[in-house]
């Protein structure tokens, strides 16, 4: 069976990028008819900060990107939150200890500047504790075992760092990537357990994965350096034979793909790049999110999908269940994608003009309600059936439909200087006449009759005057159908409103 998890940490807030590759594991899980897991990466006690699990949970509900088990509803594979496996993992390093692939470290920090110092000096780039350095610094592979006995019974404080081997070829095959061969002398001898007892990521990851029985890592292509090292650990722990397979996700690129796309390319360009909002930012400010913006959690998801995955084909429009069907690791992109919010917006706009007007009534009713307006459902449904293919956001649609429920009381002046002329208030007065005259149903083709038949008497082109008609009954040069308007309103509003115009 496929298992496969999301696993995220709790340093902040959610974000898009990591929201993308909750989708894919979910949707490859789903396909697969396997199982999707969160699991919660809250080992670094330093970068903890409260509320970001919380916010984890409600952005992947808002998307209804549902976990099989997870740490608010476990399955049998548990704990899901790493913390919660502390006294687990000691054992494992310890077995990797007795092995020969891990040894104790006693340095301190100043232990370790000092080293970085050296290199420096040195001019070596990457100044690492590796194969080489160690052999320099305080570790049960330099010091004299009743030395290393005696510190670990005092109680110094010591980490546990993986031996990586000095001439070795690491291979693995990434399901998007293809064949990743690696030599370990780029690697350096991380850091498996710490000082507080706690284990780091990459010894957590493993362990975990390979208790959860997850199938294949998903995650995204900055992880990619340290999938040499995983495959190090999961040979070094007997567990080869059932390892993961790795998908490395393309990175998000900045709009104009410059480098990875960032919380500060949103701020700078006005979109967001988190879910929800976040209120819990440092400076004591919240970062937009995009369910506050107006966003829907369907166009979400689906552009989502897009970025870094395609069909294959030209469609854009997926339903879940649709995206879920189409889904396959071998149709994602080696290349990284351009974040594209106009392409969120498009998303945006094709589900907002799908969506029931009973259900977009609600947002132009409250936010009516505030600016002190009570408006029926019907209006508000009408007005909803109106606007919703000019808008992008629901959010939008109040201030779009207030033409219906506001007359005029000034008129655009740049559109009357060019339109209101003689011919225009010959029609008006026409119309109005006729309005009046008339006692049929008055919906937006009667009214459309009427104001050619007025036009007609007048001996007035019709084109010629519509945005005039339009400046009268609502006070701008431009808008929805006019027609549709006027049924909306009716006959008297209708009237009255030319009447205002006309004085
Ligand atoms: N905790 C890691 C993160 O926050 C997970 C990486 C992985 O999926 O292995 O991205």
């Amino acid at each position: 069976e496929v298992r496969v998890r999301f696993a995220p940490s709790p340093t902040g807030p959610l974000h898009i990028g990591g929201v993308r590759t909750a989708l894919y594991n979910y949707l490859f899980a789903h396909k697969m008819g396997g199982k999707f897991i969160v699991r919660i990466e809250d080992t670094d006690q330093a970068r903890f900060v409260p509320g970001a699990e919380e916010y984890i949970k409600e952005s992947l509900d808002w998307l209804d990107i549902q976990a099989d088990e997870s740490p608010w509803q476990p399955g049998e594979t548990g704990p899901y939150r790493q913390s919660e496996r502390k006294p687990d993992y000691m054992q494992y390093a310890l077995d990797l200890v007795k092995k020969g692939h891990a040894y104790y470290a006693f340095d301190t920090p100043e232990d370790l500047e000092a080293m970085r110092e050296r290199l420096t000096a040195a001019r070596v780039v990457q100044p690492q504790y590796n194969n080489i350095t160690r052999t320099q610094m305080k570790n049960s592979l330099t010091l004299p075992e009743d030395e290393v006995e005696r510190r670990l019974a005092s109680g110094e404080p010591y980490v546990i760092r993986v031996k990586i081997p000095r001439q070795e070829e690491v291979r693995l095959k990434d399901l998007i990537r293809g064949w990743v061969v690696v030599h370990t002398s780029t690697l350096d001898d991380k850091v498996l357990m710490k000082s507080d007892g706690m284990p780091t990521y990459h010894l957590a990851n493993i362990v975990d994965d390979h208790l959860m029985g997850i199938t294949h890592v998903i995650r995204g292509e900055e992880w990619l350096p340290s999938a040499p090292l995983h495959v190090l650990l999961y040979r070094y722990l007997g567990w080869e034979n059932s390892m993961p397979e790795f998908a490395h996700l393309p990175l998000l690129l900045k709009p104009d793909g410059n480098g990875k796309l960032s919380k500060r390319d949103g701020d700078k360009l006005g979109f967001p790049v988190f879910p929800l909002d976040w209120k819990n930012q440092k400076d004591g400010s919240s970062a937009p999110g995009f369910r506050e913006q107006g966003y829907l959690p369907e166009a979400l998801l689906n552009f989502l999908a897009f970025l870094g995955w395609n069909p294959g084909d030209e469609r854009e429009l997926f339903t879940k269940e649709e995206l879920i069907e189409a889904f396959s690791l071998e149709r994602i992109g080696k290349s990284g994608t351009k974040f594209d919010i106009e392409k969120a917006k498009w998303y945006n706009e094709q589900y907002l003009k799908k969506m029931d007007n009973e259900v977009l009534a609600k947002y132009i009713i409250d936010d009516a309600k505030k600016d002190g307006f009570d408006i029926s459902v019907e209006l508000a449904s009408a007005a909803a059936s109106l606007n919703k293919e000019r808008v992008t956001f629901p959010q939008e649609l109040w201030e779009a439909s207030k033409l219906l429920v506001i007359a005029p009381k000034t008129f655009d002046e740049k559109v009357a200087t060019k339109r209101w002329n003689q011919d225009a208030i010959k029609v008006l007065n026409k119309y109005v006449e006729k309005l009046s005259g008339y006692h049929g149903v008055f919906n937006s083709e009667t009214a459309k009759e009427l104001l050619n038949s007025s036009a007609e008497i007048e001996e007035i082109k019709l084109g010629k005057v519509m945005q005039a008609v339009r400046l009268a009954v609502t006070g701008l040069g431009a808008g929805p159908d006019l027609m549709q308007v006027f049924s909306i309103l009716g006959k008297e509003e209708v009237k009255n409103r030319i009447n205002f115009a006309l004085q």
